[in-house]
């Protein structure tokens, strides 16, 4: 784990209070792996004081990619800044999700949840068959869908007020699409997004037999690197789990949500 100070090298917007940032990240991006995330803190005066928690979406070489909504008062001063600007960045954290082979892979994104699984279909690809499901409030949310068609062999898209795809939640076009299709045993399913979409996924009786489902957690965190306790999940045997050390990827039948 390294704390360096990152130039923006690209900072845009890709939907209302949506943006993409690309920064300079040295040996964090060239390690770094999906299902990890770094902490990004703005500047020196510690103004917000904690340091929040994104997902890294792509990397390139020595380049970091994160895309984040714009929510509250770290993200609003996130987008202030310019190319060229610096930001300090804490990673890699969180464990990464391990490589497989031969599966056939559905990914399952509601909103932002999209970033996370751009980095890691891009790693599975290689190896593996993809599917998207992805669901979003309105057409112009739905991002990133040009970098997800050469990894994957079928999208399907949802949004809350049908302006594109099926009108609806993404959990309920997963169920109905993946339900009554006979699915290959090294179905793995990996979803992304907020708590509910989460929750409505490990409660669900999918009739596969042994299958996998990871989810990526965004729990409020504090530190980021396991000292203050600030992210625990319960889990389903007993005790608790820290997303930030021990997630944020999870076997949600492990997990209480
Ligand atoms: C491991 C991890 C990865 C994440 N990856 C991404 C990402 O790739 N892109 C992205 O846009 N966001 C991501 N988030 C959420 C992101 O950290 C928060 O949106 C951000 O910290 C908000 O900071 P803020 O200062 O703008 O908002 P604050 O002023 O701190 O909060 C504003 C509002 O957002 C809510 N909020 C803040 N943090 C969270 C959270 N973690 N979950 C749910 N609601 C929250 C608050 O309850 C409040 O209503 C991730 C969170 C975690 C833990």
């Amino acid at each position: 784990m390294k704390r360096i100070k990152a130039k923006i090298v690209e900072h845009k917007k890709l939907a209302p209070a949506i943006y993409s940032i690309w920064l300079q990240a040295g040996v964090i991006a060239g390690i770094i792996k999906p299902g990890q995330f770094v902490m990004l803190t703005l500047d020196e005066c510690f103004e917000p004081f904690l340091a929040r928690p994104l997902s890294v979406a792509d990397t390139n070489r020595d380049k970091l990619r994160l895309i984040y909504r714009v929510v509250g008062k770290g993200t609003r001063l996130l987008q202030d800044k310019k190319t060229g600007e610096s930001l300090y960045v804490l990673g890699p954290l969180g464990k990464p999700v391990k490589p497989v082979k031969n599966k056939k892979i559905v990914l399952c994104a509601g909103g932002l949840g999209i970033a996370p699984l751009l980095f890691l279909a891009k790693k599975l690809s290689k190896n593996n068959k993809l599917t998207l499901y992805f669901g979003a409030r309105t057409k112009r949310e739905l991002i990133l869908l040009d970098e997800f068609m050469p990894l994957c062999e079928k999208i399907s898209l949802a949004t809350d007020d049908g302006s594109q795809g099926k009108k609806g939640l993404v959990t309920d076009l997963l169920i109905k699409q993946l339900i009554p299709n006979p699915q290959p045993p090294t179905t793995i399913i990996f979803a992304a997004g907020p708590l509910p979409m989460l929750q409505k996924i490990s409660n669900f009786q999918f009739p596969i037999s042994n299958l996998k489902l990871f989810g990526f957690l965004e729990e409020r965190m504090g530190c980021g690197c396991g000292i203050c306790f600030g992210c625990g999940v319960k889990k389903k045997d007993n005790g608790y789990v820290r997303t930030c050390t021990d997630g944020p990827v999870f076997d949600l039948n492990e997990i209480e949500l």
